[in-house]
């Protein structure tokens, strides 16, 4: 199977008809989940002795499994976060797998490292840290945040105090779910904030008051919301970052949906206090449109990570050595090897600029702002809250928890739209809800009309 023949120039090239007519066609059908034993009669037994063969096994994925997927890019697909990676940067990821370079240390990976490097600067300088400030991509938001709690716990566990005492961290109900998976994977509990909209200097000092002695001594880390997932609020920054500072607690803010929008010029100051942060995850597979998956963290001082991660292992030892000086991603973030998965967004950086992913963002806000007017004038309908960043938050007036499943539901079968309803605390009741969330540029107005009118 690692032979070079015709078969294998026969497969290249459907690979790559295939990726062309995929990335060339800007409104792929909107697939649909089917069950597992529909999908295996339709295929199969894929997984032989002998093999089906290259041909056969594309067909079935090209004609069956990938139209039980939906595509995320789809100008209606306005549901969770969706993503639109650029084309240069879906190519390049080919690129990064054909080139097999191991991600994890300078020795091995030194071309590549330094491109993602070169994004990683940029990335950084949209969040103003300070001279020194550093970061690493990572598999997602969630792995980010993992790798920024687990150091600011080991900065904090620095103080022989704190050794054998079981960390806490607050954050507020906004946060997205992985804060509080990645704090049970830790082993630390969290204090949650009750926020109606974005959590404030004041809220949290009152949580911190609230805390007893033991666990006031507990508490290492606040963490804040740069764009919550639900609704694109961005906590008070700065406000936070002053108490972090008299508390002396690690500041991390959570911009895995909404870090994409510090290269947008217009609610570039709701991110001030930003580069107070000690630590900083954004999601480039999110808003900075790269292909799955690409997270990354970011730390103002990136030798306290090195401190909680950096691997020792006899066989490790050499990539460490005189010749390998560099920089080790693999010091900063959980995972040892890794593929280059920053390569795809610095290759499309490279290619159109900086300029360009801020427009594309901005893009995001204008349609989440276009939407917002849209709902305003139609009498059935009404905004739950303005737009923040990307997000929409709206009601049909008169329906249920139910009409917004079916309508989801409907619009999903007919291959026309994926919108799915969220949560919305009002008081101490959840009120079900519709949601727009905007990353794709290529959606439109009229994207936008035809949905609601779905409503109607
Ligand atoms: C999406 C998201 C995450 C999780 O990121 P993954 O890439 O899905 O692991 C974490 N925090 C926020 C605010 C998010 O929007």
């Amino acid at each position: 199977m690692h032979n070079i023949d015709i078969e294998l120039v026969e497969m290249t090239l459907d690979v790559m008809k295939y990726t062309i007519n995929r990335i060339t066609n800007t409104s792929p059908e909107m697939g649909r989940p089917k069950k597992e034993e529909e999908l295996k009669k339709l295929v199969g037994e894929t997984i032989t002795a002998e093999g089906i063969g290259g041909e056969r096994a594309f067909e079935l994925f090209k004609d069956v499994l990938v139209k039980a997927t939906v595509p995320i890019d789809h100008p209606r697909h306005l549901a969770f976060v969706p993503a639109a990676p650029t084309r240069a940067a879906i190519m390049f990821d080919l690129v990064t797998s054909a080139s097999s370079i191991h991600g994890a240390y300078w020795m091995e990976g030194a071309g590549g490292i330094f491109c993602e490097n070169e994004a990683m600067k940029w990335l950084v300088s949209l969040t103003g840290l300070p001279n020194g400030a550093f970061g690493v991509f990572t598999s997602g938001g969630t792995a980010a945040n993992l790798s920024a709690m687990v150091t600011a716990r080991e900065q904090w566990r620095k103080n022989p105090n704190n050794v054998n005492e079981k960390g806490l961290i607050i954050t507020s109900i906004g946060a997205h779910s992985s804060i509080k998976a990645m704090a049970q994977v830790m082993d630390v509990d969290v204090v949650l904030v009750e926020t109606k909209d974005l959590m404030t200097g004041d809220a949290l000092q009152e949580k911190i008051n609230a805390l007893n002695e033991h666990q006031r001594k507990r508490l290492f880390t606040v963490v804040a919301t740069g764009g919550t997932t639900n609704a694109g609020i961005i906590d008070d920054l700065s406000g936070i970052a002053e108490i972090c500072e008299r508390e002396n607690l690690w500041f991390h803010v959570d911009a895995a949906y909404g870090g994409g929008a510090l290269a947008a010029d217009s609610v570039r100051h709701l991110f001030n206090g930003i580069e107070k942060a000690d630590s900083i995850t954004i999601d480039p597979h999110k808003w900075l449109f790269s292909p799955y998956d690409c997270g990354a963290v970011l730390y103002k001082d990136p030798d306290q990570a090195k401190e909680a991660h950096s691997q020792e292992g006899s066989y490790l030892e050499i990539f460490k050595d005189e010749g390998a000086h560099g920089f080790n991603p693999s010091d900063y973030q959980i995972q040892l090897t890794r593929r280059l998965r920053g390569l795809p967004l610095w290759f499309s950086l490279a290619m159109h600029g900086t300029d360009k992913y801020k427009w594309a963002v901005e893009k995001g806000i204008e349609l989440a702002n276009l939407a917002g007017t849209i709902i305003d004038e139609d009498p059935i309908l009404e905004l739950v809250r303005e737009p923040g960043l990307s997000c929409v938050l709206f009601r049909r007036k008169g329906w249920l928890p139910y009409d917004y499943r079916e309508w989801t539901y409907k619009n999903h079968r007919d291959g026309f739209a994926l919108v799915t309803p969220t949560k919305w605390k009002t008081g101490s009741d959840y009120e079900t809800v519709a949601r727009f969330c905007f990353i794709n540029p290529d959606t439109t107005e009229q994207d936008i009309r035809d949905i609601l009118k779905t409503m109607e």
